[in-house]
């Protein structure tokens, strides 16, 4: 077995890389607009009520028409997925772990058009395309591979005569309800988890990006996943959401998404319902409100780097971005002023020629959001670059930052989603990491600083998940940086780490009198 190594972002300035690229662009619009069924036990379901995915960069140009699930497809194919688990859940983990290698392969050979789709259907720049499918291609290989590990169980003591064993074996069925802003590699990721372990899976994805996931759909039958074993519903969370958390036979649920629907999902799924037999399990990956705090003994250059690259960077659509930055008050000016420099020169607009660092944000909800938050922003502070839109054609934020906040100000404490920062002062170390711990989240964080102690300081004191020193707050990679977030970010899963496949099992000992 080849060690895990993760997957190599492109470099698109080598011309080989960038034509293929754009024959992969190519490729996505002579199949844009097609209609896509729902799969229940392999089955396509092509349904009369479709939702139009769209490119957030062009709103008139239609990804697909993809088919909506009502009640009963999700009672069907929960009873289809519930029958599969008696013969998945015993089938040979190594031949499960093989699905994923071969899946694992096909995507990479594929790697440039499931970018391409990323850049139509999410608006990302090339370079988070190509990093979104590298985590997809990573999740994969990397699950596989952790399977391999636990299949044989967990070694245990046994005394004279006795052998005891203490294996994990699937937990049932799981609802994977997953997001847009990484819609190939968390969908991925947070699918192929349960389905290694020997689950059977519902997923749902994101709504404004069900085409990428409909062709991860097919790459796992191209592989050989058996019928069955995962079906794909998409649908609204008012039409089927609820449903699927509350249903009696769901075992677990694995959501990705914002804090207010992780938390109304965790509600839901502790009722315990007339003819449930387990206790659900809840896999939440929420919000960030991410900080970088910047030291007086730092490069400034990196700070102002850093801060830029991770509060815009796929326009602030992450989790991990970092949408506050704590600053020494002895360098505060400074930083501002290079951060001001750098976000100036930032330019936004259709990803689809890669000309520029930021594109769309994914639609009018999200815009009307940043949109509020920028003028809440203006009240709490001054704005110092940005505050505007360019909504004529796609949904265009300019990158935004403000400058004098404090940081328990609203646009220093609530979740944005979007290319806006702020930036609060502190009086010294101790107080910038107190700062930076005070809000609902923690998720990510980095320090930029030179001094050893303080560096240690925040190791023991800033209490986030994943926690950066002297670079930016996002681009955790699978295998290496597990990824996962404390307090009101979740229920601190850690993708792509050691313990991640064990949340989608139960251990079981047995012990035999020899
Ligand atoms: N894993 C990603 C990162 O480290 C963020 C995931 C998310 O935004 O949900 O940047």
């Amino acid at each position: 077995m080849i060690p895990y190594k993760h997957e190599p972002f492109t470099d698109f300035t080598v011309e080989e890389n960038k034509q293929a690229m754009i024959e992969a662009i190519e490729k996505v619009n002579s199949y844009l607009g097609q209609d896509y069924p729902l799969i229940i036990g392999g089955e396509r379901v092509m349904t009369e009520n479709k939702l139009r995915s769209f490119n957030p960069s062009n709103r008139e140009e239609t990804i697909g028409h993809v088919s909506q699930a009502t009640q009963e497809h999700a009672e069907r194919a929960m009873a289809v997925a519930k029958e599969t688990f008696e013969t998945w859940r015993s089938a040979n983990p190594a031949m499960r772990a093989d699905i994923l290698f071969r899946a694992a392969a096909i995507i990479r050979r594929r790697k440039h058009e499931f970018s391409a789709l990323l850049i139509k259907e999410a608006g990302k720049p090339w370079n988070e395309a190509d990093a979104d499918t590298a985590e997809c291609i990573d999740f994969l290989e990397f699950y596989a591979r952790e399977m391999l590990r636990l299949k044989d169980g967990v070694k245990v003591e046994s005394r004279p005569g006795e052998y005891n064993r203490y294996d994990y074996i699937p937990l049932g069925v799981g609802v994977v309800i997953s997001p847009w802003n990484f819609p190939l590699a968390i969908m991925a990721g947070t699918t192929v988890a349960p389905l290694v372990t020997g689950n059977t899976v519902l997923l749902k994805p994101s709504s404004n990006t069900s085409v990428v996931a409909y062709k991860f759909m097919e790459v796992l039958e191209e592989a050989g996943m058996p019928k069955g074993v995962v079906n794909y519903i998409p649908g609204s969370s008012r039409d089927i959401g609820d449903f699927i958390v509350d249903h009696v036979d769901t075992r677990f649920i694995s959501f990705t998404g914002s804090r207010d629907v992780g938390v109304h999902i965790y509600e839901r799924a502790a009722k315990v319902h007339e003819g449930q037999l387990n206790l659900k399990r809840v896999i939440a990956e929420m919000g960030g409100k991410d900080t970088i705090v910047v030291d007086a003994e730092a490069d400034l250059e990196l700070a102002a780097e850093s801060i830029v690259k991770s509060a815009f960077g796929f326009s602030g659509q992450k989790c991990s971005a970092c949408s506050r930055a704590i600053v020494l008050e002895e360098v505060y000016d400074e930083v501002v002023a290079k951060v001001k420099e750098k976000a100036e020169k930032l330019t936004v607009g259709n990803p689809e020629t890669n000309e520029h660092f930021m594109g769309p944000v994914i639609d009018d909800k999200s815009l009307n959001k940043i949109k509020e938050y920028i003028e809440i922003g203006k009240q709490e502070g001054k704005l110092l670059v940005g505050g505007t839109t360019d909504e004529a054609v796609g949904n265009f934020v300019h990158p935004t930052v403000f400058v004098d906040v404090k940081h328990d100000d609203r646009i220093m404490q609530e979740e944005i989603f979007g290319p806006v920062v702020g930036i609060a002062k502190a009086k010294d170390f101790t107080e910038a990491i107190k700062f930076a711990n005070d809000t609902d989240y923690g998720l990510t964080g980095a320090v930029i600083t030179n001094n050893r102690e303080h560096l240690e300081q925040a190791r023991r004191d800033f209490h986030v998940g994943n926690l950066y020193f002297n670079r930016g707050c996002t681009g955790a990679i699978v295998g290496y940086q597990p990824f996962g977030g404390f307090k009101m970010s979740g229920t601190d899963s850690k993708a792509g780490g050691p313990d991640y496949l064990v949340l989608h099992m139960q251990g079981k000992t047995t012990s035999e009198m020899l």
